[in-house]
């Protein structure tokens, strides 16, 4: 059945207009947007008050440790966080994780997620995926000093559609490793990227994780590219299509760096509750807004996070308009995953479902504690 729709506001362009009517055929692509004054006198206009926005696009989550949604506790730090779900994750069983998946993507969905950039260890929770009404790009996470072993991980993804392989981030992977995965799948990756600043110590000999991967013997063959930043330049195919997941400790210099070398496209993904969770930090936004970046925003995972709900991520990037937060949440992730030709936005020939943002002030055009979205197709 052909629908129409309005609401308060709707994001169009960029822009919260009013007095929008959205037409929607059945196959739920968008045929017509028109101005009315007056919503309430035209025919068969089903009204819902907020704001109307597409469907929201996830740019980083791991949907496999839904299971673990409280299994560790806020504020350690990240090495804490990085050795609690190493001591957490092997206590559940495979019903238990494939369950917690199972309510995780129903959520996402009923909140108004249309796809997801979803990082993988394993395949257990594909199942879930490939049934889901929302489009994953599952990304199989390659890590660890000393594996040498790609191919698995190459042959694991190549038994799905949609699923490609990944670097874990800058101090994980060995040289070799992380240029030839790069190389074979610069159609899409994904790096978390300067979550804690002992990521960039590392590249001067110093802070924790050096002090650990000393005490343990391991030894890196990557710290004379000098930083992470300039590894990513140097090593990642030029035509990538990129995410730079968290971006916690970003500096100018690293986002001009990286920027300047990667001309394919590069997406600064945030996922501020995350952040908040692990170790209370918060992502430079406004430095990033002002460099004039593609952003967009990821949950990241319920083992970092209170839930997967993108408003609550909005909500805490502070300084930043309501319209653009919108963007980084609908169009921005669209782009960064490649799906903004039908997916992200509210244009003719569009099929980007169609989601409420209600419990906003207008006074101030501002989230509150309220704030929630729902999908509404
Ligand atoms: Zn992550």
């Amino acid at each position: 059945m052909s629908r129409r729709i309005a609401s308060h506001y709707t994001l169009i362009n960029g822009e919260l207009e009013r007095n929008i009517i959205v037409d929607i055929d059945p196959s739920g692509t968008i045929t017509n947007i028109s101005h009315a004054e007056n919503i309430d006198c035209e025919a068969s206009v089903e009204f819902y008050p907020g704001i109307l926005i597409p469907g929201m696009i996830n740019s980083h989550c791991h949907l496999e440790l839904s299971y673990l949604r409280g299994a560790i506790a806020e504020g350690g730090g990240y090495a804490t966080f990085a050795s609690e779900i190493g001591r957490v994750r092997g206590g559940y069983t495979a019903e238990e994780r494939l369950r917690a998946a199972s309510v995780a993507d129903a959520m996402m969905w009923e909140q108004g997620i249309e796809a997801v950039a979803d990082i993988a260890n394993d395949d257990l929770v594909m199942p879930v995926k490939e049934q889901s009404k929302i489009e994953y790009k599952s990304l199989f996470e390659f890590f660890g000093l000393n594996n040498h072993d790609t191919t698995s991980l190459v042959n694991l993804a190549s038994k799905y559609s949609n699923a490609s392989v990944t670097p874990h981030s800058t101090y994980s992977v060995q040289d070799r490793e992380f240029c030839d995965i790069c190389s074979r799948y610069s159609e899409l990756l994904s790096l978390h990227f300067l979550e804690s600043e002992n990521e960039a110590l590392l590249y001067h000999y110093t802070g924790s994780l050096h002090a650990w991967y000393h005490k343990m013997g391991w030894k890196c063959d990557f710290l004379g590219y000098g930083s992470p930043a300039k590894r990513v330049a140097e090593c990642i195919p030029h035509d990538s299509r990129l995410l730079l997941v968290h971006n916690t400790l970003a500096t100018a210099s690293a986002i001009q760096n990286i920027e300047r070398a990667i001309s394919g496209h590069v997406t600064w993904v945030l996922c501020p509750e995350s952040n908040r969770y692990i170790s209370n930090l918060c992502p430079p936004v406004t430095l990033l807004d002002e460099m004039g970046v593609n952003i967009a925003i990821g949950t990241d995972s319920l083992a970092s996070a209170r839930s997967l709900s993108m408003v609550d991520n909005m909500r805490l990037l502070k300084g930043i308009s309501l319209e653009k937060l919108l963007g980084y949440a609908t169009i921005n992730g669209a782009k960064a995953l490649g799906i903004d030709s039908t997916k992200g936005s509210i244009e003719i020939g569009k099929k980007p479902g169609l989601a409420i943002i209600e419990g906003v002030d207008f006074a101030t055009m501002t989230l509150t504690t309220d704030s929630r979205s729902y999908r509404i197709l």
